[in-house]
């Protein structure tokens, strides 16, 4: 392989609804890569917009087709389902993600650049005074630490999408074949020698975030089921300390009923026991759907996401 292909860079930027961000994104975008003397490639993934994010795609595409590529989807499948379909063409051997929204400054992609140079495989980006609603930010914290407690990631900011991998990383991601997944989660658990960074972090340049609160937990549950059995054994640890307890409950009962005779107060907090049981094995229920549901996903193995065109030019 030449010196200037092994040094090659992708970037891969998902994109949905972002007509109103794209047009400063390339402006900022193609600079910044021009500057680093490298030969890169940009591929972006149209995720089923319903603007006109695909038709300014297009004409980017024409106006430097050495540089980009453009994946269209049939329709929405997810922000982690863009970045797959991209991962699974790239040709550079660093490879980047970023937001379309500008919230991941472009001018920070240098830096990550430098620490992947510098031997990394794997170099994730922090978000530096984080720009998003005080209520993302708390949540955001919350899950972070239930990661922490629940899988053997370790990682600052799980949410910022600006980071680089090495080319390996990347194809043990394709070859993983992983449907609800959490790309940066999934890099980490492949990385020798991962590394941080601290990146600047914008508000959103134009429009309103695309997940919203229902989506966001999906994504997190993504986030745990998807790399630790935790939630499982917790609860059966649960379920057996409760069980252990109900059995002393019974113990006593039955002694009172044999020795003191039958009664009929305390029913209520019979109930309430009771009440609550019931509610402990729902919730279980609940969390074996979640796992077997995933599983069942897996199994039936049919296409992740349907590319309806592929822009790039032949060379
Ligand atoms: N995105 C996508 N598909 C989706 C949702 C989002 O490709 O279904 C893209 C979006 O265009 C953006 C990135 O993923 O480039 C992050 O999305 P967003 O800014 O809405 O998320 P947030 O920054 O609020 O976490
Ligand atoms: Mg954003």
């Amino acid at each position: 392989m030449s010196e200037s292909l092994s040094r090659a860079l992708s970037v891969v930027i998902p994109v949905y609804n972002e007509e109103l961000n794209l047009p400063v994104l390339f402006a900022r975008l193609y600079p910044v890569l021009d500057a680093l003397g490298r030969s890169y490639e940009i591929i972006f993934t149209n995720d089923g917009s319903a603007d006109r994010s695909f038709e300014l795609l297009r004409a980017q595409h024409a106006a430097r087709p050495d540089v980009t590529r453009v994946i269209d989807f049939n329709s929405n499948y997810g922000q982690h389902m863009a970045i797959m379909a991209a991962f699974e063409n790239v040709r550079g051997e660093i490879i980047f993600t970023l937001d379309a929204d500008l919230q991941n400054p472009p001018e920070e992609i240098p830096k990550l650049l430098a620490a992947i140079d510098g031997g990394h495989d794997y170099v994730g980006g922090y978000r530096l005074n984080r720009q998003d609603s005080f209520f993302r930010k708390y949540a955001s914290r919350l899950i972070n630490y239930v990661r922490e407690h629940t899988t053997n990631i370790e990682m600052t900011d799980q949410g910022c999408m600006l980071r680089a991998y090495r080319r390996p990383i990347v194809a043990a991601i394709v070859r993983s074949g992983a449907i609800n997944t959490f790309i940066p989660a999934l890099a980490y658990s492949f990385a020798g020698n991962p590394g941080e960074v601290g990146v600047k972090h914008e508000e959103r340049h134009a429009g309103t975030s695309n997940y919203s609160f229902y989506q966001l937990i999906r994504l997190n549950f993504d986030l745990i089921t998807g790399f630790s059995l935790a939630p499982l054994q917790l609860f059966t640890m649960f379920a057996m300390g409760s069980a252990a307890g109900s059995f002393l409950l019974v113990l006593v009962l039955a002694y009172r009923r044999l020795f003191l005779g039958a009664e009929a107060e305390g029913i209520f907090t019979l109930f309430g026991i009771l009440f609550f049981l019931l509610s402990v094995a729902m919730v279980g229920i609940g969390l074996i759907g979640e796992y077997v549901g995933r599983t069942y996903q897996v199994v039936r193995g049919r296409q992740r996401f349907h590319v309806r065109e592929f822009l790039e030019s032949k060379s």
